[in-house]
Order: structure tokens, then C-alpha cells, then sequence
């Protein structure tokens, strides 16, 4: 007998299309995917809805301005709700990683509902040394490098035992001897890259400091679109040169995918874009104002439609959020948008945003958005098919959606910590509405029935 079988849906097969099928599980896997109804301890009827692999968040900062376990407890209900089962959440530290990442893995054990992985910053020469063991010994596949945050910019970065950092920003030369090494060493690993060329960020606020009244668009202004561009440009180049994966994370503006769209030598499999909902669904015209300053800046309405054409003809590979929960306080609300800090969490709003924006309001298929939201994500993470799939011996993580259900986005109803959300007040169509982790039901309909601690570290 099958522990749970999930009947009457619409399921998003490993060959990624719907087809009518039931799936049974047993100790938290997928172990059959049938036509008949054979017995289960439980049994979900989806009644047609779509079931879907879950969403996977690649791009998530826990533990970034409160304690560890308390946000792993708070924003992994949160991503319940938005029917993320998996998240890869960014570290960086300047000490070793063989010291600090063992026991933040315990902690993050102690309260999560649902798996996560990490994502490490190379900050240090000692970083540089370690990074081809960390892949080994640590399970970490994915490496944070920053074209950005040096001394001049360091308010952004005060936390988490960085105060006294010097620069986490490293210069083209550092890149070459970073990709060299993975090269040499034949290293599988995946280069995470935070592109915005600060030279250009710098020349731009320079120009426009003086203007009164500084909201989003001055924001967006003061690090424009092509100073993404040049970085991404230049970083793709020689990683095609090197042969290294490169993956340039929040990806944000339209000139970005037209560069890639316009040189073949800045398109192939080791070259990769995420990009978020704020740069898909939203603009400088939000009207959180300060409180959606994140970096890179939300842009136009023109880089929305660029982005979502580059989800269309496959140039952009994953979305994720950036997710970073704040306090209004934490996030200097109130503050003239200068000196308010960047990030905010969002992601519980992933599905719905990319189901209203995409499926309903552009016709974008759903076969492709499951794939950007999850499978590709997993295979560039290094947890396909374990995750992204709904394959026999898969990990029962799965999503059901309801394309007709909508729902006005309130704070209150993301289970966040975070007190607000920059999509306030906005009625979406098509929700997540049930949430399943290895198994078990973690969200139903918009609570949250599953327990706390469940999730595990994923080594990869
Ligand atoms: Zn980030």
C-alpha cells in the first residue's frame, strides 16, 4: 500500500508536458505513476488542477538580517505558501567554510520545512585556495562572485560578521584567475554572478545626486541597465574563453538580453540568466517606493517586455526572488531612499506573479514557466532529478496550481516576517494551492498544516 496518491490532475511529465496521470508515493518518493487508483493511506483528488513539480528558489538570503533558525522557520512557511519546496539560500563569511557552514546546516535542520542547499561567496584568497574542496566536501555547487560592494559602497553589507570587510568586489583580473582555476582543476561547479560594473554605477549617481525628490526611477537611474550589460558581457566572454559555467543572477535589464540575443559567442549551455519577478511584473511606477529599492534597480516597463521575450525564446534559464526579509525598521523605512537598505522577500508571490504576468496576461505556456520556476533550475543546482521532476524515485515535492483562483496579495496572507510586501493590494489569477514536501502536505489552500524541521540540507 502507497502512503499517498494523487489522483485526477493534470500532471507536468519529465518530457515536460500535462498529461492525465495519478502518482503514488511511499517514504517521501515518487514510486509509481499510473493510470489506475491503486490503494493509498491517503488520497488527493486534484480535480484536474495542474500538479507540478515544486518550485525552487535558487536565490534566497536567510539568516541575513535576523537569527538563522528563526527565519528558516518563518520564510520556509512562507515559501509553502508560494508552493517552493526548495530553496538554495547565499552565505558569505570571510572565515573558512569548513568552520562556519556545518553548524548553520544544523541550525537551518532545526526549523525548516523544506530542503535547502547553499550558495557560497568567494570573498577571501583563502576561498579562492579552498573553492574546488568546498565542492567536494562541503556539497556546495554554486559560488557567489561579486562585481560589486567595495569599501565606498560598504552600508550595503554591514552584517553577519562582514562589518569589517574590505571588498567583497573583485576586478576582471580576479575573475580570469578564478575561472583559470575551475578550468585547470576541472572543477563542477557554477559561477554565480552579481554583474553591475561600478565604475559606470558610480559616473551615473554622480551625474543625477543633486535631484530632489529620489524615488525608484532615480534609483533605477543611478545604476542603469547597460551598467549590467557591460559586466555581462564582459564576464560571459571569458567564461566562453575558459569553458565555465556562468550564471548571472537577478538578471534585470533589457539591453542585457538583447546583447546575448545579438552575439552568438555570449550564448551556449555554460552561460545562464536568472532573472526575478521584479524585473518581470513590476516597475519604477511601484508604489512601495523606497521600500522595493533592491539591487539591480526594478527598471521599465520596456525591460519587462525585453525579459519576458527572453523567457520566450529560452535565452533566460531560472527565475528566483533574491528573497531578503526585512523589519520596517531593518529595511530603513521612512529614510530617503539613499540611505534604506536593498532586498526585500517576495518569493511567496513567485507563482502567482509569473501565472498572472506570463500564463494569463501573455500567453506564455505553462510547460515553459514550470521548466523556469523548477527543472532547469534543478538541473543547473545539481538536484535533478531528485528535484524538478516528477519522475519515478523523484522526491515527492510537488505544487498543485489553480489557473482560476484569484486573490488580492496582502502581507498577511505570505506568512513572512516581513511586515510588508511591494505587491500590496495587487489581485492575481492563478495561485499555488497545495504544497507538498517529501510526502507530506506542508500548505493547504493558503494554511500551513506541515511542521517545522523537516527540511534538509542538500548536499549536491
Ligand atoms: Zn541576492
Amino acid at each position: 500500500m502507497y502512503d499517498l496518491l494523487i489522483k485526477n490532475g493534470l500532471v507536468f511529465m519529465p518530457d515536460c508536458r500535462f498529461d492525465k496521470v495519478n502518482l503514488a508515493i511511499k517514504d517521501g518518493k515518487i514510486v509509481a505513476v499510473v493510470q489506475d487508483e491503486p490503494q493509498a493511506a491517503k488520497v488527493i483528488d486534484a480535480k484536474g488542477r495542474h500538479v507540478v513539480p515544486g518550485a525552487i528558489d535558487p536565490h534566497v538570503h536567510l539568516g541575513f538580517s535576523n537569527p538563522y533558525a528563526e527565519d528558516f522557520r518563518t520564510e520556509t512557511r512562507s515559501a509553502a505558501i508560494g508552493g517552493i519546496t526548495t530553496i538554495f539560500n547565499y552565505y558569505r563569511n570571510r572565515r573558512d567554510y569548513y568552520e562556519t557552514i556545518p553548524p548553520l546546516i544544523k541550525e537551518a535542520e532545526s526549523t525548516s520545512m523544506i530542503d535547502f542547499g547553499f550558495n557560497l561567496g568567494i570573498i577571501t584568497r583563502e576561498h579562492f585556495d579552498k573553492f574546488p574542496q568546498y565542492r567536494k566536501d562541503l556539497g556546495v555547487k554554486n559560488f557567489k562572485l561579486y562585481t560589486i560592494y567595495s569599501r565606498i559602497v560598504d552600508s550595503f553589507f554591514a552584517y553577519d560578521g562582514v562589518k569589517d570587510c574590505e571588498s567583497l568586489q573583485l576586478d576582471t583580473g580576479d575573475f580570469m584567475a578564478i575561472f583559470e582555476r575551475a578550468a585547470e582543476q576541472n572543477v563542477d561547479c557554477v559561477f554565480n554572478i552579481h554583474a553591475e560594473n561600478v565604475d559606470m554605477i558610480r559616473e551615473a549617481t554622480r551625474k543625477i545626486k543633486d535631484v530632489p525628490n529620489k524615488g525608484l526611477d532615480w534609483f533605477a537611474q543611478s545604476r542603469p541597465d547597460i551598467a549590467e550589460t557591460q559586466e555581462v558581457i564582459s564576464l560571459f566572454y571569458l567564461a566562453r574563453h575558459f569553458g565555465v559555467n556562468a550564471y548571472i543572477v537577478h538578471t534585470s535589464a533589457g539591453t542585457t538580453i538583447k546583447a546575448i540575443e545579438d552575439n552568438p559567442y555570449l550564448q551556449g549551455d555554460n552561460l545562464m540568466i536568472e532573472t526575478c519577478p521584479q524585473y518581470l511584473a513590476t516597475t519604477v511606477e511601484n508604489p512601495s517606493g523606497g521600500l522595493a529599492k533592491v539591487i539591480p534597480p526594478i527598471r521599465y516597463q520596456k525591460d519587462n517586455d525585453i525579459m519576458w521575450e527572453g523567457i520566450e525564446k529560452g535565452i533566460v534559464d531560472t527565475l528566483a526572488s533574491d528573497n531578503a526579509p526585512y523589519t520596517l525598521e531593518g529595511k530603513g523605512y521612512g529614510k530617503p531612499i539613499d540611505e534604506m537598505k536593498v532586498g526585500f522577500a517576495s518569493y511567496a508571490t513567485n507563482y502567482t506573479l509569473l501565472l498572472d504576468e506570463g500564463y494569463q496576461k501573455r500567453g506564455v505556456p505553462l510547460e515553459k514557466l514550470v521548466q523556469l520556476i523548477s527543472t532547469n533550475t534543478a538541473k543547473i543546482y545539481g538536484v535533478y532529478p531528485q528535484k524538478g521532476c516528477l519522475g519515478v524515485g523523484s522526491d515527492a515535492d510537488i505544487a498543485i496550481l489553480d489557473l482560476d483562483k484569484e486573490q488580492v496579495i496582502t502581507a498577511g496572507i505570505l506568512e513572512s516576517s516581513q511586515p510588508f510586501t511591494i505587491y500590496e493590494g495587487r489581485r492575481t489569477k492563478g495561485w499555488p494551492v497545495m504544497t507538498i514536501s517529501k510526502g507530506q502536505v506542508i500548505m493547504e489552500d493558503g494554511k500551513i498544516v506541515g511542521k517545522a524541521g523537516t527540511g534538509r540540507y542538500l548536499a549536491r
